[in-house]
């Protein structure tokens, strides 16, 4: 669904109509917990969101608040969805954000305006987007500096806006660097924690919301709070991994570790998915043997060894240029080992002995050795080449899973096997994690049970393609998958999640729903932050 632009003007004359109508009485309705509680008290006079913006630029910012040219606040990765926002505020301090949201705030339930703040905009579905709203543009707020702890428990102290690929190089100047990733590290932090962080190094280090040592948050109060594992514990856990509902993070105390120079990658195909998780679930297994483990699924696609060969080298060049892979469904390990150069002996000792326990096809065995930042920065390779043919900027109708180890045969079998069989769009990531690794405290719902996989259908359909290259093709694909799983009842996740109703998000969360809307109440209790989840409506004052 392409939701049309509203102008400007258009808004402004509405919510003045709309003023002078409700002077007459208007209810303040609450409907943050679906079923109860609705408090209603009464209001004379609702203040429109273009009003409130009004009053805000009488406040002094150290930063600046933009009423203009802010077409980018109401676009995302996912260009799907398109809400402009009324203003942007561009802050340089963490007082710019709290003197804003407490400015909101204490307009109190008459005004509708509501309050994104947007990381690098890498959203797939508007969670990053404010209609009619202020977004808060995170980027902006550099100040202070990061700084690094060196020590037994090393950490570095990062803005809420910075980008995870700037953190690698600084850290890097200390030989540190975080212990846990995404795939691509042109996110920030804000967005990524308030998400989770999932990726190879999920299953030995747990999410990147499980290598926070403390964070500094706005609440939807606009009040500044320090939290942590000990220090205002229950508001810590709640904005990790908390779509930012309950506050807008400004700093992150991230865990660090020694940081290798080099990294061996390795790539291996299976034909058959059993033996394929069951090496993947074997790998994971193991501690400290492997840093990295990721995998996907290639459908229907030729010469897929020759593509490789631009980054990897085969073990067996002969068996290599005489496998062919036409037209079958393959599935690739993909795991990668951290090393030194002067331990590569040894690296390379493990890694053949590892590696003789697995049942993947013998010519398909590709390696490679890269620096640790070629290996982690590597979807930015991608992203170059992407752009430069036009090809980023497109729309990425994404479509995340958590999926229990027990279910994903039946899963496979017919999303892989027949859903999908003909047609690939973009890549299909798929490995397991150890839920042991996750900290059930966070707001973050994983499937229970003690192993699950991500399966991620990154699509991608080029504006105005046709038939099964086009955005509702895959759409109604992604709508296929979604439903096939709740016709056969599997216990899925939604990663990066997206739903229309609150009623949706209620079964997403399941028991931790009570609590989720506990926290809202606490720390944001207006209902202003993060309105793109669409999962509370702020309390407005309604007219009658
Ligand atoms: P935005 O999209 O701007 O914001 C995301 C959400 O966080 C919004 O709700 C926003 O309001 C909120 N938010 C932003 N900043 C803050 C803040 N400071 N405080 C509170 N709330 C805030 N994810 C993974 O887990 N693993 C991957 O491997 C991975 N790979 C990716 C690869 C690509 C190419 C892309 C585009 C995305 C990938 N993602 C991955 C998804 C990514 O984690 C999310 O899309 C994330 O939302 C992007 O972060 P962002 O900084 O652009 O945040």
């Amino acid at each position: 669904m392409v939701l049309k632009l509203v102008s400007f003007s258009k808004h402004v004359i509405f919510s003045f109509t709309k003023t002078i109508i409700i002077l007459i009485l208007s209810f303040i309705l609450y409907k943050a917990d679906s079923g109860c509680n609705n408090s209603i008290t009464t209001s004379l006079v609702q203040i429109s969101p273009y009003d409130v913006i009004i009053s805000l630029q009488s406040q002094s910012f150290d930063g600046h608040l933009s009423l203009k040219d802010n077409e980018d606040a109401a676009k995302d990765f996912g260009n799907i969805h398109h809400f402009p926002p009324l203003a942007v505020l561009h802050p340089k301090t963490v007082s710019d954000i709290s003197r804003t949201v407490k400015h909101i705030f204490e307009k109190g339930s008459d005004s509708e305006l509501k309050v994104a703040a947007r990381g690098h905009g890498h959203s797939l579905q508007g969670q990053a987007q404010a209609h009619q709203g202020l977004v808060i543009k995170m980027e902006s707020l550099q100040s202070p500096e990061m700084k690094i702890q060196t020590g037994e428990f090393p950490f570095v102290d990062v803005s809420g806006g910075e980008l995870w690929i700037n953190i690698l190089h600084e850290t890097l100047k200390h030989g540190l660097a975080p212990k846990s990733w995404t795939d691509y590290l042109h996110l920030t932090v804000g967005g990524t924690l308030s998400n989770a962080g999932i990726s190879g190094q999920a299953f030995r280090h747990g999410p990147q919301i499980n290598n926070i040592f403390q964070l500094e948050i706005v609440t939807g109060k606009g009040e500044v709070v320090t939290c942590s594992e000990n220090r205002n514990a229950d508001l810590f856990h709640g904005v990790l991994g908390g779509l930012g509902q309950f506050g807008i993070i400004t700093r992150a105390r991230i865990s660090l570790e020694p940081a290798p120079k080099m990294v061996k990658w390795i790539r291996v195909l299976y034909s058959d998915f059993s033996k394929f998780t069951r090496d993947q679930e074997y790998l994971i297994s193991l501690k400290d043997k492997i840093d990295y483990i990721e995998g996907f699924v290639i459908i229907n696609r030729t010469g897929i060894l020759n593509g490789w060969r631009l980054s990897f080298d085969p073990k067996d060049p002969l068996q290599a240029s005489q496998f062919n892979s036409d037209g079958k469904t393959f599935y690739c390990l993909e795991m990668a080992k951290y090393f030194n150069p002067d331990e590569a002996d040894v690296m390379n000792q493990d890694v053949d002995h590892l590696l003789s326990q697995l049942s993947y096809i013998p010519p398909t065995l590709f390696l490679s050795e890269v620096s640790y930042v070629e290996f982690l920065d590597r979807v930015h390779v991608s992203e170059k080449k992407l752009r430069a043919q036009g090809l980023w900027e497109v729309h990425h109708p994404w479509l995340n899973l958590l999926i229990p180890r027990s279910e994903i045969h039946d899963f496979a079998k017919e999303v892989f096997g027949n859903i999908l069989k003909d047609t690939s769009n973009g890549p299909i990531l798929i490995y397991p994690v150890n839920q042991t690794r996750w900290n059930s405290k966070t707001s973050f719902v994983t499937p229970e049970e003690d192993v699950f996989y991500l399966v991620a259908f990154l699509t991608s359909a080029v504006p105005f393609s046709t038939g099964e290259n086009s955005l509702e093709y895959i759409l109604n694909q992604n709508k296929r998958i979604l439903d096939f799983c709740t016709h056969a009842q599997l216990n899925v996740k939604q990663y990066l999640a997206h739903y229309d109703t609150q009623e949706e998000w209620q079964v997403h969360f399941g028991s931790q729903w009570g609590a989720f809307v506990e926290r809202k109440r606490t720390y944001d209790p207006l209902a202003l932050l993060a309105p793109g989840h669409r999962i509370f409506q702020k309390a407005v004052s309604s007219s009658i």
